[in-house]
């Protein structure tokens, strides 16, 4: 089995954290699942019982742990099959919170770090638009600056917890070219609306929006770090959300191999169990590696990245590439073994099948990774150092 470095802390968290998923979530996703949006109140239980706190600073409300209590949260999440509600959780902790710990001023993490480890905000990353997502660089939404503020005009697309976010880590263009900015937006800012997007193949219970910023007054104080170093700000953050993607596929595709093992053992065909048949035998085997495959791979890079920062963004980058593209081949196997009953809902393989799609899509697609790992490998390209490690 993959190594791990985790220690009785952790592990007193995972059993902790299981048992608030048992009680405060589990009994709930049907519910959020239908109505396309998760409660609101469970962000604040959340932080109340310090979940969304794991590995952030003690002196902004976290627990002060490393990364891999991160990871204990996203796996115990991941084995709920909730990844919907998840995703709310992970766009609201590992996107935009660690920009602020890492650029924020005291103010800013006053105003918006601690109330949202709290849960009493929630927050979102608006980098997305309707024109432009893997080209980070093309977005279009403005900054202008009007001397004592910045009038803000543009949208944004498909952001995770768009119309629940009480304020958004927002990129802006202040400039030509790769010269964008981040802005803590709070979203009672008069000129800004939000729509649903409904639409969706999955993750039916997180909050998906579109934005709208209509000559929006932002006080210069909102800026984050440094004006026009927000791409690269942006790049360097990307590796601790392409992390916490590749655990949540493992443990998802896990999961779904796990209900295919035991579903293997509780049906029967022309009067055997069907995990009699060596056919599937093989294929749950095969399941199985490819499991052990993706959690060496995407723990080695949990590693890596507590060791070096954003030094380890090939292995990162491979690793969500590698997760991404296995963790549904597993899952649409475990849809296979449970024959017709899969593509039901009952059984859950179906909502994992589809929520998974996502991670081949979100945090860079397969392709941006690959693009960024050929550049590291074939053009020896290292990303810029003036890249501040976000964490
Ligand atoms: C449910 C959901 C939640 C999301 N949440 C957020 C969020 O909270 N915040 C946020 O900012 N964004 C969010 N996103 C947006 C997501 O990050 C983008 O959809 C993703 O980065 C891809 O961008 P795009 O949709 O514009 O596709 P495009 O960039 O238009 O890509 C289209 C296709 O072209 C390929 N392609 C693009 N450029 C290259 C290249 N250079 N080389 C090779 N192939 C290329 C892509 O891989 C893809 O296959 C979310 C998306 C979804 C669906």
């Amino acid at each position: 089995m993959a190594t791990n470095t985790f220690t009785e802390e952790h592990e007193l968290l995972r059993v902790s954290f299981r048992q608030f998923i048992e009680k405060e979530i589990t009994p709930y996703v049907e519910e959020w699942e239908k109505n396309k949006i998760c409660d609101r109140n469970t962000f604040r239980k959340m932080g109340e019982q310090g979940f969304f706190g794991v590995s952030f600073p003690t002196k902004y409300g976290g627990s002060g742990m490393d990364l891999w209590s991160a990871v204990v949260v996203t796996e115990e999440l991941s084995h709920a099959n909730i990844s919907g509600l998840s995703m709310s959780f992970f766009a609201h902790t590992y996107l935009p919170l660690p920009l602020i710990n890492a650029l924020g001023t005291e103010e800013q993490k006053q105003n918006y770090l601690v109330p949202a480890l709290a849960g009493q905000k929630i927050a979102a990353l608006g980098i997305t638009e309707p024109a432009a997502g893997s080209d980070v660089g093309g977005i279009k939404t403005t900054a202008k600056d009007m001397g004592d503020h910045y009038l803000v005009n543009g949208s944004k697309m498909f952001i995770t917890n768009g119309t629940m976010a009480n304020f958004i880590v927002l990129a802006v263009r202040t400039g030509e070219g790769h010269n964008l900015s981040l802005l803590l937006f709070d979203t009672v800012t008069p000129g800004f609306s939000a729509i649903p997007v409904h639409n969706k193949l999955g993750m039916h219970s997180s909050d998906t929006g579109q934005l709208f910023f209509e000559n929006c007054k932002v006080p210069k104080s909102a800026l984050i770090g440094k004006e026009n170093a927000g791409f690269y700000y942006i790049m360097n953050n990307f590796q601790e959300e392409r992390l916490i993607a590749a655990i949540n596929g493992t443990a998802t595709a896990d999961w779904a191999m796990k209900k295919a093992k035991q579903y293997m053992k509780e049906r029967e065909a022309f009067g055997k169990p069907i995990s009699n048949f060596q056919v599937l035998r093989h294929k749950l085997a095969q399941m199985a590696i490819a499991v052990e495959a993706c959690r060496s791979f995407s723990y080695r890079a949990v590693s890596e990245f507590i060791e070096k920062g954003n030094e380890a963004s090939l292995t990162i980058s491979m690793a969500k590439a590698f997760v991404g593209q296995e963790s549904f081949k597993i899952i649409d196997e475990a849809l296979q073994i449970h024959g017709g009953w899969g593509y039901m809902e009952d059984y859950g393989v179906a909502r994992a099948l589809r929520d998974m799609r996502l991670l081949s899509v979100g945090a860079g697609t397969t392709e941006i990774m690959h693009e960024i790992i050929s550049k590291l490998i074939i053009d020896d390209v290292q990303y810029k150092r003036k890249l501040v490690n976000v964490r």
